[in-house]
């Protein structure tokens, strides 16, 4: 015997647990099913930062020039595993074609659309769960240090100022005022007043996992090792047998293209960009908000539990141990940043699978006549529009199409690949 729900979400990370929340609210029986405890993946260890400023594609045709020292500099903040090359090639190759003026444009609208409804998403969900002071609405700030940086910042400044970003110049003077521990190096920054950052991305995540087990939602730790779609459902073939719903969502991060081509036969091009963090828990009070360094491409968030230091990107898929080092590395970088070395006492470091598709957006659908939906591929930007990303895989599960106030479904379709 199968066991049986209305909806099994697969995927227990910040997409999904924010999605079961949405679908049990409108009265959906929703079984959660993950191979391991409830946001243990991604949605972990993030920076924290509600990124609605990043309105633009993951790479740009720089990378082209970094390739190189990608392959080279272990260290570096882009890193290409040589080893894995072979298999990221075509996604590269694919990332370039999507940097095509027509393509490219999209993608900023596509991205446009999710971030402008992001901020108002979260309160609305964090609200429902009398849980706002998770979020501290209280900006970030992207700070330079080289002399000519400022050009870079200034070019910046105006691409994002012609995308609606609300985005301000501060100077030296006006960074230190409000955090006095960065160092005399730092020239100016951009500081965007319509960010954010979460006290801690898990506390978020349990946070909506409790709601969700008061409305109703079952957890089940499986893992999903096939799935089809069926006469009256779907089928899921687990570590501990059969599962049937009338719907599954596929939410499971960089995980998701083996069972979205197992339902729909469809080879999402679906990679990772492996990212890091050291986590400097005797650091709480050096920063106000999110500060991240144009120069050293990395962020430091804020966080209740220490100051979060994260970044890097590396390509060496989803089965390559970590490489610990360059969690360490960021403390590195951030040497000559403050007045004061941070201090490292009792730091922990981290790496996640950040879920990214060559066009920099994700997948938001509805397919096989309604009985799948998913939800994968937020790259660098998962907890930013995991509540829309909710809101609107609420409304897909309902009609099959959006709803106004919500973004258009249209640039997040499964089958622009
Ligand atoms: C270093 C770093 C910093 C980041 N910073 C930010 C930030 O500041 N702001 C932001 O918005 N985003 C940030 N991100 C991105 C964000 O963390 C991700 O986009 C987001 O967490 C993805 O959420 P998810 O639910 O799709 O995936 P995940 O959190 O990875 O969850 C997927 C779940 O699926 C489960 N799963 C996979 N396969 C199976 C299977 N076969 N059967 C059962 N279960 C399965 C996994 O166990 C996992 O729990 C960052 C990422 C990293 C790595």
């Amino acid at each position: 015997m199968a066991e049986r729900a209305d909806i099994a979400v697969v995927g227990a990370g910040i997409i999904g647990v924010a999605c079961a929340l949405q679908l049990a609210r409108q009265g959906r029986q929703v079984v959660v099913i993950d191979q391991q405890p409830p946001g243990m993946g991604a949605s972990y260890g993030n920076a924290g930062h509600l990124a609605t400023e990043q309105v633009f594609p993951i790479a740009d045709v720089s990378i082209l020039k970094r390739l190189p020292a990608m392959l080279i500099d272990p260290m570096g903040p882009l890193r290409l595993d040589w080893r894995y090359l072979p298999r990221a090639l075509p996604w590269f190759i694919r990332l370039l074609l999507n940097l095509q003026p027509a393509r490219y444009r999209q993608t900023v609208a596509g991205l446009r659309a999710l971030n402008e409804t992001s901020l108002g998403a979260w309160q609305r969900l964090l609200h429902s769960i009398q849980r706002p002071a998770l979020l501290r609405e209280d900006g970030s700030l992207l700070v330079f240090e080289r002399a000519n940086s400022r050009a870079a910042i200034d070019a910046l400044q105006q691409r994002m100022q012609q995308q609606n970003v609300p985005v301000d110049f501060w100077s030296a003077e006006a960074i230190r005022k409000v955090a006095p521990q960065l160092s005399e190096q730092i020239r100016g920054g951009l500081f965007f007043p319509s960010t954010g950052h979460f006290l801690d991305p898990y506390t978020a995540l349990c946070e909506l996992v409790t709601a969700a087990k008061a409305s109703g939602v079952e957890f089940v730790q499986r893992q999903v090792l096939d799935a089809r779609v069926a006469d009256l459902g779907v089928t899921l073939v687990t570590d501990q047998g059969l599962f049937a719903a009338n719907q599954v969502l596929i939410a499971c991060g960089a995980h998701s293209a083996k069972l979205t081509a197992a339902l729909t036969g469809n080879n999402v091009p679906l990679d990772t960009e492996r990212g890091y963090h050291l986590m400097l828990p005797h650091e709480q009070q050096r920063l106000p908000f999110a500060v991240t360094s144009l120069e050293r491409k990395f962020i430091m968030t804020p966080m209740a539990g220490g100051l979060r230091l994260a970044g890097t990107v590396e390509f060496a898929g989803l089965k390559r141990p970590a490489n610990m080092d360059r969690a360490w590395q960021l403390h590195r970088l951030s040497k000559g940043l403050f007045r004061e070395e941070l201090s490292t006492e009792d730091a922990t470091p981290w790496m996640g699978f950040r879920p990214s598709l060559p066009d920099s957006l994700p997948i938001i659908d509805r397919v096989c006549d309604g009985k799948v939906l998913l939800a994968f591929g937020h790259q660098h930007l998962g907890l930013t529009q995991a509540a829309v990303t909710a809101e609107m895989i609420g409304h897909l599960a309902e009609t099959g199409t959006g709803e106004p106030g919500l973004p258009s479904v249209h640039p997040y379709r499964l089958e622009r690949f």
